[in-house]
Protein backbone atom coordinates (compact mmCIF):
# COMPACT_ATOMS: atom_id res chain seq x y z
CA UNK A 1 0.00 0.00 0.00
CA UNK A 2 0.86 3.75 -0.93
CA UNK A 3 1.20 6.66 1.93
CA UNK A 4 -2.01 8.05 1.27
CA UNK A 5 -3.88 4.52 1.36
CA UNK A 6 -2.14 4.19 4.87
CA UNK A 7 -3.86 7.79 5.22
CA UNK A 8 -6.96 6.24 4.60
CA UNK A 9 -6.79 3.18 6.90
CA UNK A 10 -5.89 5.25 9.78
CA UNK A 11 -8.36 7.43 9.07
CA UNK A 12 -10.73 4.48 9.11
CA UNK A 13 -9.56 2.76 11.73
CA UNK A 14 -9.30 5.48 14.64
CA UNK A 15 -13.05 6.24 13.15
CA UNK A 16 -14.33 3.11 14.00
CA UNK A 17 -15.81 2.57 17.45
CA UNK A 18 -13.20 2.99 20.64
CA UNK A 19 -13.73 1.69 24.24
CA UNK A 20 -12.33 0.42 27.82
CA UNK A 21 -12.14 -2.98 28.06
CA UNK A 22 -9.59 -4.14 30.89
CA UNK A 23 -7.44 -2.55 33.50
CA UNK A 24 -4.44 -4.73 34.17
CA UNK A 25 -2.61 -3.95 37.37
CA UNK A 26 -0.95 -7.40 37.70
CA UNK A 27 0.70 -9.04 34.81
CA UNK A 28 -1.24 -12.22 35.15
CA UNK A 29 -4.72 -9.80 35.01
CA UNK A 30 -3.63 -9.41 31.35
CA UNK A 31 -6.55 -9.26 28.23
CA UNK A 32 -6.04 -12.33 26.18
CA UNK A 33 -3.31 -11.34 23.30
CA UNK A 34 -5.78 -12.14 20.77
CA UNK A 35 -5.50 -7.95 19.22
CA UNK A 36 -2.59 -6.04 17.78
CA UNK A 37 -1.47 -3.49 20.43
CA UNK A 38 -0.01 -0.31 20.73
CA UNK A 39 0.80 1.07 23.84
CA UNK A 40 0.94 4.87 24.60
CA UNK A 41 3.61 5.83 27.31
CA UNK A 42 4.33 9.48 28.53
CA UNK A 43 5.43 11.68 31.84
CA UNK A 44 2.24 13.08 33.64
CA UNK A 45 1.15 16.38 32.25
CA UNK A 46 3.15 15.59 28.88
CA UNK A 47 -0.41 15.92 26.88
CA UNK A 48 -1.28 11.84 26.59
CA UNK A 49 -4.94 12.14 27.66
CA UNK A 50 -5.30 14.79 25.18
CA UNK A 51 -3.56 12.70 22.39
CA UNK A 52 -5.50 10.10 22.42
CA UNK A 53 -8.62 11.75 22.92
CA UNK A 54 -7.75 13.42 20.00
CA UNK A 55 -6.59 10.03 18.11
CA UNK A 56 -10.00 8.51 18.83
CA UNK A 57 -12.14 11.97 18.31
CA UNK A 58 -13.78 11.14 21.37
CA UNK A 59 -13.30 13.92 24.36
CA UNK A 60 -13.99 11.43 27.84
CA UNK A 61 -11.72 8.07 26.78
CA UNK A 62 -8.44 8.59 28.27
CA UNK A 63 -10.19 10.30 31.25
CA UNK A 64 -11.03 6.77 32.34
CA UNK A 65 -6.82 6.14 33.02
CA UNK A 66 -7.10 8.97 35.73
CA UNK A 67 -9.45 7.58 37.65
CA UNK A 68 -8.44 6.76 41.14
CA UNK A 69 -7.30 2.96 41.12
CA UNK A 70 -6.36 2.99 37.24
CA UNK A 71 -3.59 5.36 37.28
CA UNK A 72 -1.38 2.30 38.47
CA UNK A 73 -3.04 -0.04 35.69
CA UNK A 74 -2.61 -0.82 31.86
CA UNK A 75 -5.61 0.14 30.76
CA UNK A 76 -6.44 -1.17 27.13
CA UNK A 77 -9.08 0.47 25.16
CA UNK A 78 -9.89 -1.49 21.88
CA UNK A 79 -10.31 0.27 18.29
CA UNK A 80 -12.73 -1.01 15.74
CA UNK A 81 -12.51 -4.47 17.02
CA UNK A 82 -8.63 -4.47 15.09
CA UNK A 83 -6.17 -2.67 17.76
CA UNK A 84 -5.81 -2.41 21.33
CA UNK A 85 -4.04 0.71 22.59
CA UNK A 86 -2.80 0.43 25.96
CA UNK A 87 -2.33 3.65 28.60
CA UNK A 88 0.26 3.02 30.75
CA UNK A 89 -0.38 6.03 32.66
CA UNK A 90 2.18 5.35 35.81
CA UNK A 91 4.93 7.70 34.77
CA UNK A 92 5.90 10.76 36.41
CA UNK A 93 3.16 10.11 39.72
CA UNK A 94 6.08 10.45 42.76
CA UNK A 95 3.38 10.79 44.96
CA UNK A 96 2.28 7.60 44.90
CA UNK A 97 5.19 6.18 46.96
CA UNK A 98 8.07 3.73 46.33
CA UNK A 99 6.67 0.32 46.63
CA UNK A 100 3.80 0.96 44.57
CA UNK A 101 6.59 2.82 41.53
CA UNK A 102 8.44 -0.44 42.32
CA UNK A 103 5.42 -2.59 41.70
CA UNK A 104 4.24 -0.76 38.44
CA UNK A 105 7.83 -0.71 37.01
CA UNK A 106 7.80 -4.82 37.41
CA UNK A 107 4.39 -4.44 35.44
CA UNK A 108 5.28 -3.02 32.68
CA UNK A 109 8.73 -4.61 32.12
CA UNK A 110 7.08 -7.89 32.05
CA UNK A 111 4.58 -6.25 29.87
CA UNK A 112 6.90 -5.11 27.68
CA UNK A 113 9.44 -8.20 27.47
CA UNK A 114 6.61 -10.89 26.82
CA UNK A 115 3.45 -9.62 25.63
CA UNK A 116 4.07 -10.88 21.66
CA UNK A 117 1.50 -8.82 20.00
CA UNK A 118 2.77 -5.78 21.19
CA UNK A 119 3.88 -3.84 17.74
CA UNK A 120 5.51 -0.36 19.17
CA UNK A 121 5.68 2.16 22.26
CA UNK A 122 4.62 5.34 21.72
CA UNK A 123 6.52 7.30 24.05
CA UNK A 124 5.19 11.10 24.14
CA UNK A 125 7.60 13.74 24.84
CA UNK A 126 6.71 17.30 25.59
CA UNK A 127 8.04 19.41 22.51
CA UNK A 128 8.46 22.45 24.31
CA UNK A 129 11.19 20.86 26.39
CA UNK A 130 12.31 17.57 25.17
CA UNK A 131 14.03 14.57 27.20
CA UNK A 132 13.84 15.32 30.84
CA UNK A 133 15.19 13.01 33.33
CA UNK A 134 12.43 10.92 33.94
CA UNK A 135 11.83 10.52 29.90
CA UNK A 136 15.32 9.16 29.88
CA UNK A 137 14.70 6.82 32.46
CA UNK A 138 11.47 5.53 30.22
CA UNK A 139 14.14 5.02 27.10
CA UNK A 140 16.05 3.25 29.31
CA UNK A 141 13.46 1.10 30.18
CA UNK A 142 12.14 0.58 26.78
CA UNK A 143 16.06 -0.06 25.64
CA UNK A 144 16.64 -2.85 28.04
CA UNK A 145 13.26 -4.60 27.64
CA UNK A 146 13.89 -4.27 23.94
CA UNK A 147 10.54 -3.42 22.91
CA UNK A 148 10.19 -1.08 19.90
CA UNK A 149 9.22 2.28 20.64
CA UNK A 150 8.55 5.35 18.68
CA UNK A 151 8.96 9.14 20.00
CA UNK A 152 5.66 11.47 19.44
CA UNK A 153 6.47 14.76 20.18
CA UNK A 154 3.21 16.63 21.43
CA UNK A 155 2.01 20.07 21.67
CA UNK A 156 3.71 21.45 18.76
CA UNK A 157 1.05 24.62 18.62
CA UNK A 158 3.32 26.03 21.11
CA UNK A 159 6.81 26.07 19.29
CA UNK A 160 7.47 27.97 16.86
CA UNK A 161 9.11 26.32 12.99
CA UNK A 162 12.57 26.64 13.29
CA UNK A 163 12.69 25.86 17.26
CA UNK A 164 10.57 22.72 15.82
CA UNK A 165 12.84 21.76 13.29
CA UNK A 166 15.85 22.03 16.01
CA UNK A 167 14.04 20.00 18.44
CA UNK A 168 13.14 17.01 15.48
CA UNK A 169 17.03 17.01 14.76
CA UNK A 170 17.88 16.97 18.62
CA UNK A 171 15.48 14.11 19.04
CA UNK A 172 16.95 12.22 16.54
CA UNK A 173 20.29 12.32 17.37
CA UNK A 174 19.33 11.22 20.67
CA UNK A 175 17.56 8.23 19.28
CA UNK A 176 20.63 7.49 17.35
CA UNK A 177 22.14 5.93 20.20
CA UNK A 178 19.29 3.68 21.33
CA UNK A 179 19.09 0.59 19.85
CA UNK A 180 15.31 -0.04 20.05
CA UNK A 181 13.94 3.17 19.29
CA UNK A 182 12.08 3.90 15.78
CA UNK A 183 14.40 6.39 13.67
CA UNK A 184 11.57 8.51 12.59
CA UNK A 185 9.66 11.73 15.18
CA UNK A 186 6.68 12.77 14.51
CA UNK A 187 5.47 16.44 16.43
CA UNK A 188 2.20 16.71 17.03
CA UNK A 189 -0.49 19.30 18.22
CA UNK A 190 -3.80 17.57 20.04
CA UNK A 191 -4.95 21.25 19.69
CA UNK A 192 -4.41 22.08 15.75
CA UNK A 193 -4.71 18.65 14.91
CA UNK A 194 -1.23 18.60 13.97
CA UNK A 195 0.83 15.20 12.67
CA UNK A 196 -1.96 13.35 13.54
CA UNK A 197 -3.03 11.81 10.11
CA UNK A 198 0.22 10.66 9.74
CA UNK A 199 0.45 9.38 13.50
CA UNK A 200 -2.56 7.41 12.61
CA UNK A 201 -1.21 5.98 9.15
CA UNK A 202 2.29 4.75 10.88
CA UNK A 203 -0.27 2.33 13.32
CA UNK A 204 -2.72 1.25 10.13
CA UNK A 205 1.06 0.59 8.57
CA UNK A 206 2.37 -1.40 11.77
CA UNK A 207 -0.97 -3.55 11.72
CA UNK A 208 -0.57 -3.79 7.96
CA UNK A 209 3.12 -5.28 8.07
CA UNK A 210 2.10 -7.58 11.05
CA UNK A 211 -0.50 -9.11 9.04
CA UNK A 212 1.36 -10.03 6.19
CA UNK A 213 4.45 -11.42 8.42
CA UNK A 214 1.78 -13.89 9.67
P1 LIG B 1 -1.56 14.02 30.49
O1 LIG B 1 -1.35 14.22 31.95
O2 LIG B 1 -0.31 13.55 29.82
O3 LIG B 1 -2.73 13.14 30.15
O4 LIG B 1 -1.80 15.47 29.87
P2 LIG B 1 -3.12 16.23 29.40
O5 LIG B 1 -3.65 15.67 28.12
O6 LIG B 1 -4.06 16.33 30.52
O7 LIG B 1 -2.51 17.65 29.08
C1 LIG B 1 -1.75 18.36 30.03
C2 LIG B 1 -1.83 19.84 29.73
O8 LIG B 1 -1.24 20.09 28.44
C3 LIG B 1 -3.27 20.37 29.63
O9 LIG B 1 -3.28 21.66 30.16
C4 LIG B 1 -3.55 20.39 28.14
O10 LIG B 1 -4.48 21.37 27.76
C5 LIG B 1 -2.19 20.72 27.56
N1 LIG B 1 -2.04 20.14 26.22
C6 LIG B 1 -2.23 18.86 25.84
N2 LIG B 1 -2.04 18.71 24.52
C7 LIG B 1 -1.71 19.93 24.04
C8 LIG B 1 -1.40 20.45 22.73
O11 LIG B 1 -1.38 19.75 21.71
N3 LIG B 1 -1.11 21.77 22.65
C9 LIG B 1 -1.11 22.59 23.74
N4 LIG B 1 -0.81 23.87 23.55
N5 LIG B 1 -1.39 22.15 24.98
C10 LIG B 1 -1.70 20.84 25.13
Amino acid sequence: MSDPDFLESGRRLFAGPCEFIWGASKIDGLPPASLPEIAVAGRSNVGKSSLINALTGRKTLARMSRTPGRTQELNFFELNGQLRLVDMPGWGYAAVGKEKVASWTELLRAYLRGRSVLLRVLVLIDGRHGLKPVDIEMLDLLDKSAASYEIVLTKKDEIKGSAAEQRLTDMRAALAKRPAAYPEVLFTSAHTSEGLPELRASIARLIAERQTSH
